[in-house]
């Protein structure tokens, strides 16, 4: 017995050391690096770091393939695992692999985007490109993609592994109900083109899949001519009931508005709880600067797109729209600036955070999708009892209709017809023991969850973080065994983003 114990130990050692020079030899376009690993052992979250043994500069889709075949057919006698890292903007260490290989998906820029331009226009990407050059792109031929996220530095096989959330959602679904088509490489390195048509069940288990079944090398997104300009609107509410009521009332209406989210303002000061508010700074008044007086407030944010010519029939629009709404009267405050300004708004932010060294903190992001039925109950307690001295950074709170997602893909959301995202965008400050510490913050996360699950509030999370099986178990709930069964169709050793901790590789 101990013979083969120390056999196991031996096999298990020699293919450790051995990992480098096996991967050496694969034939690339593109290189690996061993050395100089840490950057991909950080995320935006600045809380988990695990090295990678190696990281994986692809130039091609076969680069990935290779890659991955290669650990493939090593089997369970390797504990080499892969994951895709977009742009390292994961929170809790999900495009890490520990003593894995990470692949570093900006490396695969070509070939070329496409832009088709015919009836149902759509332009063919690279998994690792940016939104924001997807945008700049799409613009030379007058088209847009539809659904966003608020912050367009994240890459397409990121935010498309999530589902890829903002004020569009409501019209248009997420980010993953926007896309045609995919090409994906399995965890045993087989490159697949799927789609609604073909290989679906694969489409459907990648999009919202959290990375767990193929890498995303290629997708291509559904586009629709572009606006130049937006009218960007904020006005306030000091009752959450009426706030939450015109919200679900706009979204019921269709394209009234292009845009709906809203924020909480609770004892707004600082930079860091201002960092999304970035408004055209000639705007008279600014919302993100109205003094709340200790009270908390709620801030309803809509844009309306429009094109120059177009501006006085909008502006008509917007008035009549308005003047059904709750707000506080004398806080409507508005500006017109052009789309590229509106969909990169939170660019300015990064830029001003980065200069003072506020961006690169520990980021412990709590993001909850929530039935809307308990929307007034969760904003009782949490705004009530539970945030009442400051947030620490942006709380979003918006509702998104249901019927806009595909309950084929891979996202897990609440049963109901409408629900509220709502993303506590928490910054900490470095070694802090005080009320902007992590340690404070992430006992006021925990409150909220222990609240939500005492309360039977029905809350899933959004970009999910858990420990162990039992509590993704929970997470999926009556789709788990759906989940488990993609998994061994399309990654069955669990090689494939370890950094969610939802399957573990065996060895
Ligand atoms: P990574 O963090 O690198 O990867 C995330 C996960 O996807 C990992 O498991 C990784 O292995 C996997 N993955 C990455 N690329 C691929 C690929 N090509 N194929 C398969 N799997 C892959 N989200 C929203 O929905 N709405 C928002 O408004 C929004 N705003 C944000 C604002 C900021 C400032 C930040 C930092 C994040 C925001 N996010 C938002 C969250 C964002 O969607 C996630 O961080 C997401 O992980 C995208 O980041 P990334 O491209 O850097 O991917």
């Amino acid at each position: 017995m101990i013979l083969f114990l120390s056999c196991i130990a031996f096999r298990n050692n020699l293919c450790l050391s051995s990992i480098p020079s096996t991967l050496k030899s694969l034939p690339l376009d593109g290189h690996f690096t061993f050395d100089e690993v840490h950057f991909a052992a950080k995320d935006f979250g600045n809380r988990y770091q695990f090295l990678p043994a190696a990281i994986l500069h692809p130039k091609s889709v076969s680069d990935i393939a290779n890659t991955i075949k290669h650990i493939w057919q090593m089997g369970s006698h390797s504990e080499l695992t892969v994951a895709a890292r977009g742009h390292g903007h994961a929170l809790q260490g999900q495009s890490q692999a520990h003593r894995g290989v990470v692949i570093s998906m900006e490396s695969l820029q070509g070939p070329e985007m496409q832009v088709y331009t015919g009836n149902s226009p759509y332009v063919d990407v690279s998994g690792g490109e940016l939104w924001i050059n997807i945008l700049h792109e799409s613009l030379k031929y007058g088209l847009t993609p539809k659904s966003w996220t608020d912050y367009l530095h994240l890459t397409v096989g990121g935010t498309l592994s999530n589902a890829g959330v903002s004020g569009q959602a409501f019209q248009h679904g997420p980010q993953i109900s926007n896309v045609n088509q995919l090409e994906v490489v399995t965890g045993k390195g087989d490159v697949v083109t799927c789609s609604e048509k073909h290989n679906s069940d694969l489409f459907h288990s990648v999009l919202g899949g959290l990375g767990q079944f193929g890498i995303i090398t290629r997708a291509r997104i559904s586009l629709e001519p572009a606006p130049d300009m937006v009218k960007w609107i904020r006005v306030l509410y000091s009752d959450f009931a009426t706030f939450a009521r015109d919200q679900e009332h706009l979204i019921s209406l269709g394209r009234t508005f292009d845009y709906i989210e809203g924020f909480v303002i609770i004892n707004r000061t600082g930079l860091l709880n201002n960092w999304r508010s970035s408004f055209n700074p000639q705007d008279p008044i600014q919302a993100s600067h109205f003094k709340s007086d200790g009270r908390t407030l709620f801030c309803l944010e809509l844009a309306k797109y429009f094109n120059q010519d177009k501006s006085d029939v909008v502006h008509q629009e917007i008035e009549h729209m308005l003047s059904q709404l709750g707000y506080i009267t004398s806080t409507l405050f508005l500006s017109e600036v052009t789309y590229v300004e509106f969909l990169d708004r939170v660019h300015v932010s990064e830029v001003k955070l980065r200069s003072k060294g506020l961006w690169e903190v520990p980021h412990p992001w709590l993001n909850l999708f929530i039935p809307r039925s308990k929307i007034n109950n969760f904003a009782d307690e949490v705004f009530g009892n539970i945030l009442t001295e400051t947030s620490n950074g942006p709380v979003l709170i918006y509702p998104v209709n249901k019927s806009k997602w595909d309950n084929r893909t891979s996202a897990i959301t609440p049963e109901e017809d409408t629900f509220y995202l709502v993303a506590f965008l928490t910054s900490a400050v470095p070694s802090s023991t005080g009320t902007d510490g992590l340690e404070h913050i992430l006992t006021q996360n925990k409150r909220i969850l222990e609240y939500c699950e005492k309360a039977h509030l029905g809350v899933k999370q959004y970009l999910p973080h858990y420990t162990t099986q039992e509590e993704w178990q929970a997470h999926f709930g009556p789709r788990w065994e759906i989940f488990v069964q993609r998994k061994s169709a399309y990654d069955p050793l669990a090689v494939l983003a370890p950094g969610q901790r939802i399957f573990k590789k065996a060895i």
